[in-house]
């Protein structure tokens, strides 16, 4: 059984910029780069303040540093450098991000289509699996070392498509990020990296809590024996072996919709809606720029929050997801529509000015319909397309001994 998600997030993991800030200032480096790879260590939690442009990576490492100094190899900024890594990758790659990027350890059409039904209900049998998916169902959030053993088990093990978890991941996480998320599945299938990523029941009894450990499940096995599935067209799927895992059985997966919830007060904009648009200058604000409007707006500006049925009908979210996000774009926008690109150009022509700030999620919808000011980033540009992260890394802090160094020019 699902349990009320949205009690999670009021709880935790309030929409806000205030509450961003205030998790970005609580962060302890030290401690972060100690314990960030346990499922109760020190990690920010700030990642769907990130993807939903609530807060920035430059305004995140400014609040940092108050506390701590950071050379520039620091594991937190390090991380940071992932996030933009993969922006970096969707950049060049675009739409190049959804297909495998170079050949993995098997052939494509090895692995499934779909995923198996005993894992969209988590009711696999090895604790590690189910745990990770019932979190995720309960809360929208996951641990980044359970989000690699989960793709790990589900590509490696049970030969499903990176693809498939990745679409059906990104939907409820509430930090859904298409480079952040496709990518690293990417990375762990081995499509994105030189070597698929493996794990163990020994390295799950390190990281995480007693009930997450998986003995004598299919998941306990030596590495060389692990690499060994992952390089055969043997799905496990009748092997997997149940350990004495005592839970509920099953969880329902979460609904997933193309609309927000029809009990929160967005509308599909009728003519008396459109006429508000009128004569007046427009700032649209989107699900990947939740932060409040810059203060240079002209006295008549229209503040919009749009929702593109175009993006949604592609990439449909849980009712979770929707919650998190309205919540946080009410706050900016009293003005919420749901609408297709083509009905949005129709409406935008009978504005003075339309402007927005940028994203890759939206790029190419709003490109023509807005002008487009950048997400501010906190690492130089990189011209070239980098194919490692390790390349890309060595060019984007060439010369740069301090995290501090990153602020200069922002
Ligand atoms: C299969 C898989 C799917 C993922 N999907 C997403 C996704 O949809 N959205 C998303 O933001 N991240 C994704 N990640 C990366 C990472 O798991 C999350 O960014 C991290 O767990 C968020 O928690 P945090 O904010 O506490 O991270 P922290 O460890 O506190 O890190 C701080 C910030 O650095 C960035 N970061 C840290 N690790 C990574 C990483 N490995 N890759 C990219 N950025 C990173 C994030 O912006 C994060 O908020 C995925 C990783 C895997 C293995």
């Amino acid at each position: 059984m699902v349990k009320n998600p949205n009690h999670y997030w009021t709880e935790f993991l309030q929409p806000t910029h205030e509450a961003a800030m205030h998790r970005a200032a609580a962060v302890n480096p030290i401690r972060y780069a100690k314990t960030r790879n346990f499922l109760d260590g020190g990690v920010t939690g700030l990642s769907p303040y990130l993807t939903h442009g609530l807060v920035t990576l430059p305004e995140v490492l400014r609040l940092v540093l108050q506390r701590e100094s950071l050379g520039i190899d620091h594991k937190l900024v390090y991380e940071f450098g992932w996030r933009e890594f993969y922006r970096h990758v969707w950049t060049h790659a675009g739409n190049g991000i959804f297909r495998s990027l170079h050949e993995g350890p098997l052939d494509e059409t090895v692995y499934k289509k779909e995923l198996p039904h005993d894992v969209r209900h988590a009711d696999t049998g090895i604790p590690v699996i189910d745990e990770a998916i019932r979190t995720l169902y309960d809360t929208g959030t996951l641990h980044n070392h359970a989000r690699m053993w989960l793709a790990s088990y589900l590509v490696h093990i049970r030969k499903v498509h990176w693809r498939v978890g990745a679409d059906w991941l990104v939907a409820h996480l509430l930090d859904g990020d298409l480079a952040s998320n496709h990518l690293s599945w990417q990375w762990v299938a081995g499509t994105g990296s030189h070597k698929p990523y493996l794990f163990n029941a020994e390295n799950v009894a390190r990281y995480a809590p007693a009930q997450w450990h998986s003995p004598q499940s299919v998941i306990d096995k030596s590495y060389d024996e692990l690499d060994d599935i992952a390089r055969s067209a043997k799905s496990y799927d009748g092997l997997v072996k149940k350990s004495s895992y005592d839970k509920e059985q099953g969880s329902d997966e979460p609904a997933v919709s193309s609309t927000p919830p029809s009990d929160l007060t967005w509308c599909k904009p009728g003519a008396a809606d459109l006429e508000l648009i009128t004569g007046r200058d427009v700032w649209l604000v989107h699900p990947w720029a939740l932060r409040q409007p810059p203060a240079d707006l002209s006295a008549n500006t229209l503040v919009l929050g749009v929702y593109l049925q175009d993006h949604h009908d592609e990439w449909p979210w849980s009712d979770t997801r929707w919650r998190w996000v309205d919540a946080a774009m009410s706050a900016v926008a009293p003005h919420r529509w749901l609408l297709s690109v083509d009905d949005l150009t129709v409406a935008l022509k009978k504005a003075t000015r339309v402007r927005s700030i940028d994203d890759h999620h939206v790029h190419d919808l709003l490109d023509k319909l807005a002008e487009l000011e950048p997400m501010p980033s906190l690492f130089a540009p990189v011209a070239r397309r980098c194919s490692s992260f390790t390349t890309w890394w060595k060019q984007a802090t060439r010369g740069l001994t301090q995290a501090e160094e990153l602020l200069k020019n922002i």
